[in-house]
């Protein structure tokens, strides 16, 4: 843990990771672990990490990066914080993200952008940014995310980290402040598939507390993982969507070259189609745009949360609350959102878009009838440059094109680095999907080609 908050003080300055600190805290907490001695149940004993900023931490404040939230500080863990406490994990501190997790870049946290460890004038990617950059820079040994569209996988590829998205229902949302709740899922990051392995099994499971949380049980992930040492007998699904035109020529060497490895390996590459790729992200910016308008109701200047004070009345109030304390892009979504939602056009759009994204989780179901995972880059470029989409809402959408259309199935999926690109000195990340419940299979097979 010193030596964690030594790391942070030397990388802080330039890197801007995390929006608060708890260094007190961490030592007291790891202070008190070294008196109770290494307990072998805990697999997590004594492992400093940091948690995104939208999940709810006990006294801590819970910013979401957003101004509306800016002095709330719940009385509760989420379930998820919770269960990393009860494993031994030492918490330093809270992750910068987009605000309410909108964004792809981490510029739209209404505090500061974070910047890419790799380099300062790239963005870590988004909206899991800070806990990318965070683990990237050593500060810690693995950091939670949550990912709606990508927020997981997308910071994980441009920072050089391993990143998850579990099945949709493995992990409590319980204490997650909701974006699109049906497509939010939290996941770690850390330096290796095994990290992720030991931190996602300390997590998962079922929670009352969220009903769309599973009752099943939880298989060993970290012994899953270990096991994985070769490809053999593996069917990798290569879907043509993913890998054709688009991808920069840094981009698809790193990700051949891994591919050439996997077929070294014992692993079969068979080729899939997704056919309904080309709508994923209209289908996704339409059903995570609606549900976020639905959540961000609860907003409203008057149970907690950033009051405006100039207000003449009820009215007058939400609207100042909410046009002062939300950014940008969380109001241009809140808008779109209610606009998708609205008789006369819920047909049109929103419903258009539930259809269609049962399409797109077809596309991976039959594409599973043929193999064990699926491959493809994370990310058609590396990490692009702080500034370089920010006046563009659509650029920034398009960075999620092959994270999204997981989210909208439901299904598991990580991203694992594979090396720098040629060009840009910077990461390149290569995602494995899996079926439903399996992600000890896309655990695995990353470790073997880690
Ligand atoms: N970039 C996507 C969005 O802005 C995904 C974000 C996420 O996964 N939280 O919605």
């Amino acid at each position: 843990t010193e030596a964690c908050l030594e790391r942070i003080q030397a990388t802080e300055p330039t890197v801007d990771a995390l929006l608060s600190l708890q260094a007190e805290q961490a030592l007291e907490t790891a202070a008190a672990l070294d008196r109770q001695g290494p307990d072998p149940a805990k697999a997590l004993w004594g492992v400093p990490m940091a948690v995104k900023d939208a999940l709810c931490t006990k006294g801590v404040p819970t910013t979401c990066a957003s101004k509306i939230l800016e002095n709330f500080t719940p009385f509760y863990d989420a379930t998820s914080v919770e269960r990393l406490k009860a494993h031994g994990a030492v918490i330093l501190g809270k992750a910068n993200m987009d605000e309410f997790a909108m964004g792809s870049s981490t510029e739209n946290s209404a505090f500061k952008p974070t910047r890419n460890p790799w380099n300062p004038f790239k963005v870590p990617g988004g909206s899991s940014g800070g806990s990318g950059a965070t683990v990237a820079a050593r500060q810690c040994f693995a950091a939670l995310g949550t990912d709606t569209g990508g927020s997981i996988r997308l910071p994980a590829s441009f920072c050089g980290v391993t990143g998850i998205k579990p099945t949709y229902g493995r992990v409590s949302r319980y204490g997650l402040v909701a974006y699109g709740s049906s497509l939010d899922q939290i996941g770690p990051l850390a330096r290796t598939p095994l990290d992720c392995a030991i931190v996602l099994q300390a997590m998962a499971g079922h929670d009352p507390k969220d009903s769309t949380c599973a009752p099943r049980p939880v298989p060993d992930f970290a012994a899953e993982t270990k096991a994985r040492k070769d490809l053999a007998g593996l069917r990798i699904g290569m879907p043509e969507e993913y890998w054709g035109e688009g991808l920069t020529p840094e981009v698809r060497k790193a990700c051949d070259d891994a591919m050439d490895a996997a077929r070294s390996l014992g692993a079969t590459l068979v080729p899939v189609k997704l056919p309904h790729t080309r709508y994923a992200i209209a289908t996704y910016y339409i059903v995570a745009m609606a549900e976020a308008s639905s959540n961000l109701a609860r907003f409203d200047g008057v149970r907690y949360g950033y009051r405006h004070p100039g207000a003449k009345d009820l009215k007058d109030l939400y609207e100042l609350s909410r046009s002062h304390g939300f950014g940008e892009e969380v109001q241009r979504r809140i808008v779109l959102g209610t606009y998708v939602l609205s008789a006369g056009y819920y047909d049109a759009y929103y419903r258009k878009a539930a259809q269609v994204r049962r399409l797109i989780r077809q596309d991976f179901l039959d594409a599973f009838a043929h193999c064990d995972v699926i491959a493809g880059p994370t990310s058609p470029f590396t990490a692009f440059g702080l500034g370089e989409k920010t006046g563009d809402p659509l650029q920034m959408y398009l960075a999620d094109i092959f994270t999204i259309s997981l989210n909208l199935s439901g299904l598991p999926g990580l991203s694992l680095p594979v090396g720098l690109g040629e060009d840009s000195a910077l990461p390149v990340g290569l995602q494995l999907f899996g079926k439903a419940w399996e992600e000890g299979t896309i655990l695995g097979a990353a470790n073997a080609l880690y």
